[in-house]
């Protein structure tokens, strides 16, 4: 057994809040039901928790940098009144079709490129193996999978899961996983 902690990493869009399709605003950020006692019970489990987002509406131009800054506060400052810490959070902007110059480009950071898993297991010192990554898309896997996470899990209600990826339909399959 090494001694490194082990991470739960989260995306956001769709697992920490309703996905709307582009939330840039804190109006638009809703808290998925059922989120808070499942990521205490993974602190609980012994888990960091960290949040890696792909956020191409700021390559697109639909909101800013600092609009994505203010949610993303809004929403650790929500969480730590549930009494649940984020220990690091991740935001990919670019997009290789962005509007945006200085976002208009192909990402090693934009999933399902690993770039911020990696990120997430070198800054936490997470060892990889035994750690966690939940989100709601393919390419999250893809991502988690190339970061060398040991525990992908799709939450889901898709029937068929890639190699080494386990469908979890709600955050109570999620737990039992962990
Ligand atoms: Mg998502």
């Amino acid at each position: 057994m090494g001694t490194k902690r082990r991470g739960l990493i989260l995306d956001r869009d769709g697992v920490i809040n309703i996905d709307r399709g582009y939330v840039g605003s804190v109006t638009q950020f809703d808290f998925m039901p059922g989120l808070f006692p499942f990521l205490r019970a993974a602190v609980d489990k012994g888990y960091l928790l960290a949040v890696a987002t792909n956020q191409s509406g700021v390559a697109r131009g639909f909101y800013s940098e600092q609009d994505y800054e203010a949610v993303t506060a809004h929403m650790l400052a929500e969480l730590r009144r549930e009494t649940i810490d984020i220990s690091l959070t991740l935001a990919c902007f670019a997009h290789p079709e962005g509007k945006i110059a200085p976002y208009a480009f192909e990402s090693f950071w934009r999933k399902p490129n690993p770039g911020m898993v990696l990120e997430a297991v070198r800054r936490l010192d997470l060892e990889a193996g035994r750690s966690a990554f939940l989100g709601d898309a393919l390419r999250d896997m893809q991502a988690a999978q190339g970061g060398g996470i040991g525990n992908c899990l799709w939450l889901t209600q898709e029937k068929t899961a890639p190699k080494g990826v386990a469908l979890v339909p709600d955050f109570t399959a999620a737990l039992e996983r962990l």
